[in-house]
């Protein structure tokens, strides 16, 4: 059996699925994965600035102008739509019980039409006044300055995105270590499981299959895993509901 025919077996007999994905999911809808070498080099040449430092809670303060004009360039891409990963899984939703847990911020599994959705790294469609706590979308930012400022009180607008030295959000992580508790399949997909905490979620799946895809080998140990070193989009568009 091939390896696509291998993960559409363990797909349909699964009841209850975790998808946990990275970067690597929304590169094939055009997002920039800036710790990719491409992207660290273009932000190396321009910034000057280890990518760690410039998405830090402390930058942020200091260096709001620079910080904007590297999150609006290397963040927000208005042209990326959702690949075929993003879309079967939100079928897939409609079928199954499946929780999706996104290091992205790009908001492209909502965009497809999935609902079970724990972003642990925030969105960057999801924005609010530092003094008066004014939600604004991604469209009233990108309406607004170069460092946006609340029409309402004129304070600083901050991203609701998880910022190096910023605590994840408690409840999304409770959750997603539920999830992940109780999953019986767990797909792993566009991710090093290098970036905090990752590595450390994925250790709660008790179930009995991982499914790790992922352009090159991950060092995951199980013993019932299936590996494929293949874009993530191009392996969900070869599978049916
Ligand atoms: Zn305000």
């Amino acid at each position: 059996m091939n390896k696509i025919d291998e993960l559409q077996k363990l797909i349909d007999s699964a009841n209850r699925i975790v998808f946990f994905g990275g970067a690597g999911v929304s590169t094939e809808s055009g997002i920039k994965d800036f710790r990719s070498k491409d992207g660290l080099y273009q932000l190396h040449s321009k910034y000057g600035c280890p990518y760690e430092q410039m998405l830090s809670h402390t930058y942020f303060f200091e260096n709001t102008d620079t910080f904007y004009k590297f999150y609006r360039e290397m963040m927000i891409n208005t042209n990326a739509k959702p690949n075929d990963a993003h879309k079967y899984l939100a079928k897939l939703e409609k079928s199954k019980n499946v929780t999706i847990i996104t290091q992205n911020i790009d908001g492209l599994h909502q965009e497809a039409g999935s609902i079970n959705v724990l972003e642990i790294h925030g969105s960057i469609h999801r924005n609010s006044c530092l003094d008066c706590h004014e939600h604004f979308s991604l469209e009233d930012i990108l309406k607004l300055d170069n460092v946006p400022r609340c029409p309402k009180c004129g304070g600083l607008i901050k991203p609701d995105v998880t910022l190096y030295e910023e605590q994840l959000d408690i409840g999304v992580l409770n959750e997603a270590i539920y999830q992940l508790s109780h999953a019986d399949l767990l797909i792993i997909a566009g991710t090093s499981l290098s970036v905090y905490p990752a590595s450390g979620l994925v250790n709660y799946f008790r179930g009995s299959n991982i499914v790790v895809i992922n352009k090159e080998p991950l060092n995951v140990r199980s013993n019932n895993l299936l590996e494929i070193n293949e874009p993530v989009g191009k392996v969900f568009g070869q599978l049916h509901i």
